[in-house]
């Protein structure tokens, strides 16, 4: 079937990722004690190799960390460093696969397809919450976001069925306008998931992109509720290591509070120039606890 067909034989348009608001569950009160588990992603660690970077996060009093892509051949490996630390794998940032996902050759998207089904085992076996997808970043895709919305109402179920049965989830990552013409808010992320009636869709938020696309980054993390299992964060305009920029991240600790967040908040940053991770990471862990004390709600 040609492109014009597939979109002309699909119903509705309006695009879900592209108008439709998610509707905000109303929390009157936390469904259980919001927890902050400190996380970093393994490249951000210093350290000389992944024992040493564990080491580290534990003194630091780290609970979680992220690795790229898909570590299918690390498992043995991460599982013996991480045995015996109260250190869990919490999500594998895995990406947009070039938009293969999302592409309109069938073999690129079953590929896709394929590979993101084999991150999710990974991820599985790792005991991991779920693996980061972006459905496309720009130059991925040229359809429109309507048209994309359509073929994620296709790709998500499959992907997602495969995410419940290795005991995970595919968490949507939306990106800040810069990097995506397409996803860019948690109520869109929300909205997908809700087209996908799968429990293995999942949603995320990166404070660095919300900090640009949400208006409201209490009421944002409010809206995707129990289907936000994962959090980055960068400084807000260096994205580097939280702190940089006498950052703030109190209101929306607030909404994490108010869904009862149990998942992690990891670092997903670079570093500013003259400053020193070893340093610098334990006091952004600090500092970070200290605003979680005073998001009160
Ligand atoms: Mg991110």
């Amino acid at each position: 079937m040609d492109r014009s067909k597939f979109f002309k034989s699909m119903i509705g348009g309006a695009g879900l990722a592209a108008g439709l608001a998610a509707k905000a569950k109303s929390y009157a009160a936390p469904p259980k004690q919001a927890q902050l588990n400190l996380c970093s992603q393994e490249g951000r660690l210093p350290g000389n190799g992944l024992r040493e970077k564990v080491a580290n996060l534990v003194a630091w009093g780290g609970k979680g960390i992220e690795f790229g892509g898909n570590p299918g051949g690390r498992i043995k490996e991460i599982q013996e460093i991480l045995a015996d630390t109260p250190i869990r794998v919490s999500a594998l940032c895995w990406g947009s696969c070039n938009g293969d996902l999302v592409s309109m050759d069938m073999k690129k998207r079953r590929s896709g397809i394929d590979q993101l089904k084999s991150a999710l085992e990974t991820a599985g076996a790792l005991k991991a919450n779920g693996v980061i997808f972006v459905p496309c970043f720009h130059g991925q895709s040229d359809l429109k976001p309507a048209e994309l919305d359509k073929v994620l109402a296709e790709v998500l179920p499959e992907v997602g069925a495969h995410a419940v049965e290795c005991g995970t989830h595919v968490l949507l990552e939306p990106l800040q306008a810069a990097e995506t013409f397409y996803l860019n808010r948690l109520e869109q992320a929300v909205a997908l998931c809700e087209a996908a009636k799968s429990p293995g869709i999942a949603i995320m938020g990166d404070f660095f992109h919300m900090n640009r696309q949400e208006r409201d980054e209490r009421k944002a993390f409010v809206t995707a509720g129990d289907r936000l299992l994962h959090v980055h964060t960068a400084s807000r305009k260096t994205r580097t290591i939280p702190g940089s920029d006498k950052d703030n991240y109190v209101d929306g600790f607030r909404g994490l509070k108010k869904i009862g967040y149990q998942q992690f908040v990891s670092l997903e940053c670079g570093v500013k120039r003259g400053f020193d991770p070893m340093k610098q990471i334990p006091e952004c862990f600090r500092m970070m606890e200290r605003q979680w004390e005073a998001a009160t709600i």
